[in-house]
């Protein structure tokens, strides 16, 4: 819906999206608040060792350029083919951005939102219809000391991302026996094997799982750590029954960074190293943690009940929505990816593997039953993982024709010229 200025925006999350959708409801005279649990780019900071796929060139706005230079003159961004670990990326643009005067005092951090809703109005009351933004959103939030606090909005932008809530590891999806009660002993995430988390996986046995270029990323370090500490063994287990070849590789892969990651993941895959064993058609059965010896003992399907022991879990198996932020909204999801229907929709039908080749699909894609209730970025796709930065971008200059309710608006394109 259209919403005039100066009203108050609610942007959940200081992850790329949500300060680049901040920057640009800043831009247009709109009053920002960011919520954000942790601090700027929380998430990517948990992978801040690994080298993007993208380049820097994708992964910035015009508009954030732009908010930089006029702050600092002297402010020098990477170069737009410069390809940053997750890190540089944080510290070289995404910090420097959340500094901006634009954006320094409009930031919350270390508040978490634990639901948003509408105080006048239950979720099942109003179907469908444009009364329900007569009530604004009430936000119910968390300090990091455990302090409660309730905001309003009259507009609430999502994305609040995927990486903070993992798949489970086990059969169809759901965890596998054990899996819950040691759920803190496993690590869902890329963990820096080739520097702070050397210790815990040198010469030791790792059993990683997953399929996707988390799981590749896991694995090649790995491989690489056995160079200097021979005795560093990886158990790597996919759920498909692909033989030697776990990632497809994209043919002319236009990502030179994700090309070689492929080809090396699936040269180990196919037995090229004494260090890694790939075990394909299997999954998790049961698992469990033995205090006394530090060890995971692992019963996978379809084997005979035999079990194996390791030292550490690495499971790269996805990522999904946390929807409970805003169950009692109208909020339709889709069955199969949980991201909002009419995006999952769209995806459905384009139907491209590449995530370089997915664009943002329209403003109506942004659309949700819940008036002025917007999920963007990486949340958007649900458990789809191909979300680039770089569609994040448009989705925001798709949104801000909606709510600023001027259409083929494009702040990014005049930004161009304020560089110039
Ligand atoms: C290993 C790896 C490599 C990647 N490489 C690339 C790449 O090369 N190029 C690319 O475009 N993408 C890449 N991605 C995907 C990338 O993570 C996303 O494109 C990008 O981070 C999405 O930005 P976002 O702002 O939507 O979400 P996020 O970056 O996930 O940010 C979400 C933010 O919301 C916060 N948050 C979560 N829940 C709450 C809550 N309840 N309340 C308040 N705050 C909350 C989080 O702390 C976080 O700061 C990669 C991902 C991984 C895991």
């Amino acid at each position: 819906m259209a919403v005039d200025t100066p009203a108050r925006i609610a942007i959940l999350g200081a992850g790329p999206i949500g300060l680049e959708a901040a920057l640009y409801a800043r831009f247009l005279g709109y009053d920002v608040d960011v919520y954000e649990r942790g601090t700027v780019a929380d998430n990517i900071l948990r992978w801040g060792h690994v080298r993007m796929f993208s380049p820097f060139g994708m992964n910035h706005s015009t508009l954030g350029l732009a908010a930089l230079k006029a702050q600092d003159e002297s402010y020098v961004p990477p170069a737009d083919d410069e390809i940053l670990t997750g890190l540089d990326y944080a510290d070289r643009y995404l910090l420097p951005l959340s500094q901006t005067d634009l954006l320094a005092d409009h930031l919350k951090l270390g508040v978490e939102v634990i639901g948003v809703g509408r105080p006048d109005m239950l979720k099942g009351e109003e179907v469908g219809t444009e009364n329900r933004a007569d009530s604004d959103f009430r936000i119910l939030c968390r300090d990091s000391a455990g302090a409660e606090s309730v905001s309003t909005a009259e507009v609430v932008i999502d994305t609040t991302g995927v990486f903070g809530n993992p798949n489970w590891a086990g059969e169809g999806g759901l965890p596998a026996i054990g899996e819950s009660a040691i759920r803190d002993r496993i690590e869902y995430g890329v963990p820096d094997v080739l520097g702070s988390a050397q210790a815990q996986y040198a010469g030791r046995q790792t059993l990683v799982i997953g399929a996707g270029y988390s799981a590749a990323t896991t694995v090649v370090a790995l491989a690489k750590l056995a160079e200097s500490a021979p005795e560093t063994r990886v158990t790597w287990l996919v759920r498909d029954s692909r033989e030697g070849q776990p990632i497809s590789p994209i043919i002319d892969d236009p990502l030179p960074e994700r090309a070689a990651l492929t080809s090396e993941a699936n040269r180990l895959a196919s037995g090229a190293s004494p260090n890694v064993s790939f075990q394909a058609g299997t999954s998790l059965d049961s698992v469990t943690y033995d205090e006394a010896t530090g060890k995971f003992h692992v019963v996978l399907a379809a084997s005979a009940k035999m079990f194996h022991e390791y030292d550490s879990i690495v499971a790269n198996v996805g990522c999904r929505p946390d929807n409970k932020i805003y169950q009692e909204l109208q909020i339709h999801e889709c069955y199969a990816s949980g991201g909002p229907m009419k995006l999952a929709a769209a995806l459905q039908e384009a139907n491209s593997g590449d995530c370089m080749a997915h664009v943002s699909h329209g403003p109506q894609s942004l659309i949700n039953p819940e008036p002025d209730f917007y999920i963007l970025g990486a949340k958007s796709y649900g458990r789809n993982s191909s979300f680039l930065v770089a569609v994040g971008l448009e989705q925001i200059r798709d949104l801000f024709t909606i709510i600023g309710d001027r259409e083929g608006l494009d702040l990014y394109k005049s930004a161009i010229t304020l560089l110039k």
